[in-house]
């Protein structure tokens, strides 16, 4: 069983979205065109970031997401500030516990499967 970043996302965007600051009362989220989600831009390389991290704290996540996300992110200067992070307006980084949370759920379920596969 391999990890489903389907599953991933589809959870997420239900726990997530209507909780984000970006909803709208219609349900859609209202990033300017020009502008995508962190979170779901680079889905793949958060999931590998929570697989690879597997620590009780939040720090080395959050230092693992400045390191590989963030210093690559446009919106971060070359002080390693990033005004989207102090208005609380990047997804990723205001919900990251949960982000980590649905994450690890989903590790979880394909670790009891590969066991139980095992034997
Ligand atoms: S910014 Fe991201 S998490 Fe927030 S509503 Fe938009 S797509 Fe969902
Ligand atoms: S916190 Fe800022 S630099 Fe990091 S991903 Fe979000 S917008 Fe980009």
């Amino acid at each position: 069983m391999s990890i489903d970043l389907n599953r991933i996302e589809s959870r997420l965007r239900e726990r997530l979205c209507p909780v984000c600051v970006r909803c709208t009362m219609k349900h859609t989220c209202s990033l300017p065109p020009d502008r995508s989600c962190a979170l779901f831009e680079q889905l793949p390389l958060i999931v590998d970031i929570v697989r690879k991290t597997r620590e009780a704290t939040i720090d080395p996540y959050v230092q693992a997401v400045r390191g590989q996300i963030c210093s690559v992110c446009r919106f971060e200067d070359v002080d390693g500030a990033c005004s989207m992070r102090e208005d609380i307006d990047c997804a990723l980084n205001t919900y990251l516990p949960i982000i980590i949370d649905e994450i690890e759920q989903e590790l979880d379920r394909v670790r009891h499967e590969r066991g139980a596969a095992h034997g």
